[in-house]
């Protein structure tokens, strides 16, 4: 598979002085990433690093080959989905927020989902008794989680960093979002996954470590039977 996201020699300083350096990194289009370390290594920087949401410092992150910077913002944010790990819900009902990004002039050319269709997403992920008229912010947090995930993948992303997507969230919530996560993958979904804790995907996976700013790759690809041996 050709590289979909590669990091070739970044370092970002954030104010105060932490932050990566060197990162080489390159991704497979359809691997599945699991980032793990420490607290405060500089996993969520790494992430929006591949999000832009922050600029190197020096070294280049290259998108499907093109250096981010050069890719259109708009565009880049439909082919890369990013997950917080505190989901954020805006005013009004769940089928609002679900259709937000088609409010983008970015997206005007999309056709926005039908009920049929955002239903269909909600009962996928377990969520088949929230209507589309509810209140979005009267729902769980797991809920949240689960509403901003399906927002993220109806504009189809290549790429799906999530940065934690489960630690606050329920034991329900976390299992559907694990197994919504692994199952986007066997469908071909590049996926960049930040955990600290001792999850394990049921899929094949390469594990990254973050310490001390610095990123380390496993050698070769986790398979499910030795997904609890270290490699790093
Ligand atoms: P992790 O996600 O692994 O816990 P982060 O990438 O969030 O780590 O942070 C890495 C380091 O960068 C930490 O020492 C953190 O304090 C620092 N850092 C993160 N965000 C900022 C920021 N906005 N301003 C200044 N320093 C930051
Ligand atoms: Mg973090």
């Amino acid at each position: 598979m050709e590289t979909i996201i590669d990091f070739d020699t970044v370092s970002y300083t954030w104010p105060g002085g932490k932050g990566l350096q060197d990162v080489r990194l390159a991704v497979s289009g359809g691997d599945f990433v699991l980032v793990s370390g420490p607290s405060g290594s500089g996993k969520s920087t790494l992430l929006r690093l591949a999000a832009r949401l922050e600029e190197p410092d020096s070294g280049t992150v290259r998108f499907a080959g093109v250096p981010l910077a050069d890719l259109d913002p708009p565009k880049l944010r439909r082919r890369i989905g990013y997950i917080q790990q505190t989901p954020v819900v805006m005013e009004g009902s769940v089928r609002e927020n679900l259709l937000l990004p088609y409010s983008f002039a970015v997206n005007r050319e999309e056709v926005p989902p039908s009920d049929t269709v955002l239903q269909d997403w909600l009962n996928r992920v377990a969520l088949a008794r929230v209507g589309l008229d509810d209140v979005a912010a009267a729902l769980s947090v797991g809920q949240k989680q689960r509403l901003c995930i399906i927002r993220s993948l109806l504009l189809r992303p290549e790429l799906l960093l999530m940065d934690e997507p489960t630690s606050a969230l329920d034991r329900e919530s976390r299992h559907i979002v694990e197994q919504l996560t692994e199952e986007l993958n066997r469908e071909g979904m590049t996926i960049i996954l930040v955990s600290h804790s001792d999850y394990r995907p049921q899929v094949a996976h390469v594990c990254v470590t973050v310490k001390d700013g610095r990123v380390a790759q496993g050698e070769g690809r986790m398979t499910v039977c030795d997904a609890s041996v270290e490699v790093v």
